[in-house]
C-alpha cells in the first residue's frame, strides 16, 4: 500500500464533521478524546482510492482479514480508559496504529502488540514515518507483556471469549483494563478497575462487533 502524508481542507473538513458526529450524536463527551480524533488524519491509514471513505464512522478491511476500527468504538473504548499524561498503557492488537496514535496524543506511554507480522511491521514503519513513538511488539498480547508490565491500562481491541486472568495480573492497583467479551458474532465491553491487590470490580457496558483475539487465552493458538 502506497501512502500519502497529505491533509488538505477536504480532509480536514471530513474529521471535524466526524468529531462534530461522536460529540453530538453519539454522545462522546471526553475532550481529550474528541481532540485526538480531530487531530490524527485516519486517511493516511487508508490507500488513496478509499480516503473518501476514511471519515465516515465504519470499521475498513486493513489486509490480513484485520480491520481499522470503527471512530465511535476507538473513542468509546479510549474514553472509558480515562487516560492521564504519562499513563504506561498495553495496547493488544496493534492492527493499522490508528488507535495507538489516539492514545500517543493522550501523551500515554504505549506498548502495543499485534500477532500478524505485515500488520506489525506496517504499522512500526507508518507511525514512525509520521513522527509517533510507541513500543512495538510482535506476538501473542492474550497472555499480555508482563516483561513490561504493570500496566496504568490495558486496552483490548479484538473480541475475546473471556477475561484473561494474566492480563488482570499485569494492572496497577488504580488501573483499568477495557475488553470486548462474547462469542464470534457479539461482544459486551467490559471495563475492570482493580481496587487493590486482590480485588477489581467491573462493569459491563454496550455491545460491540470486533475481529477475535486469536491466542493462547483467547480463541485457540496463533
Ligand atoms: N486498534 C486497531 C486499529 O486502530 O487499527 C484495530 C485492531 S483490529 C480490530 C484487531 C487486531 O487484533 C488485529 O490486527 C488482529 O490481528 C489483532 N489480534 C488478534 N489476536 C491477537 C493477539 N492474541 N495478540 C495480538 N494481536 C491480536
Amino acid at each position: 500500500m502506497a501512502y500519502k502524508f497529505i491533509d488538505n481542507y477536504r480532509e480536514k473538513g471530513a474529521r471535524k464533521k466526524l468529531v462534530s458526529l461522536l460529540r453530538d450524536v453519539k454522545k462522546i463527551e471526553d475532550a481529550g478524546v474528541l481532540a485526538a480524533i480531530g487531530k490524527v488524519p485516519r486517511h493516511y491509514f487508508f490507500d488513496e482510492t478509499f480516503w473518501s471513505q476514511a471519515y465516515n464512522d465504519i470499521a475498513f478491511p486493513i489486509g490480513e482479514g484485520q480491520t481499522i476500527s470503527q471512530p465511535y468504538t476507538v473513542a468509546y473504548q479510549t474514553q472509558l480508559l480515562s487516560i492521564k499524561q504519562g499513563d504506561r498503557v498495553l495496547e493488544i492488537g496493534t492492527g493499522s496504529g490508528y488507535q495507538t496514535c489516539i492514545l500517543l496524543e493522550l501523551k500515554a506511554e504505549v506498548y502495543t502488540i499485534e500477532r500478524q507480522e505485515t500488520l506489525y511491521k506496517r504499522a512500526k514503519l507508518f507511525l514512525s514515518k509520521m513522527g509517533y513513538k510507541a513500543h512495538f511488539f510482535l506476538g501473542d498480547g492474550s497472555k499480555g507483556l508482563s516483561e513490561h508490565g504493570p500496566f496504568d491500562k490495558i486496552l483490548v481491541t479484538a473480541g475475546a471469549p473471556f477475561v484473561p486472568e494474566i492480563l488482570l495480573k499485569q494492572l496497577k492497583v488504580g488501573g483499568t483494563l477495557v475488553i470486548p467479551v462474547g462469542d464470534e458474532k457479539n461482544q459486551k465491553m467490559i471495563a475492570i478497575f482493580r481496587i487493590n491487590e486482590t480485588d477489581y470490580d467491573r462493569i459491563e457496558l454496550d455491545t460491540f462487533r470486533f475481529v477475535p483475539l486469536v491466542g493462547e487465552q483467547a480463541w485457540g493458538s496463533l
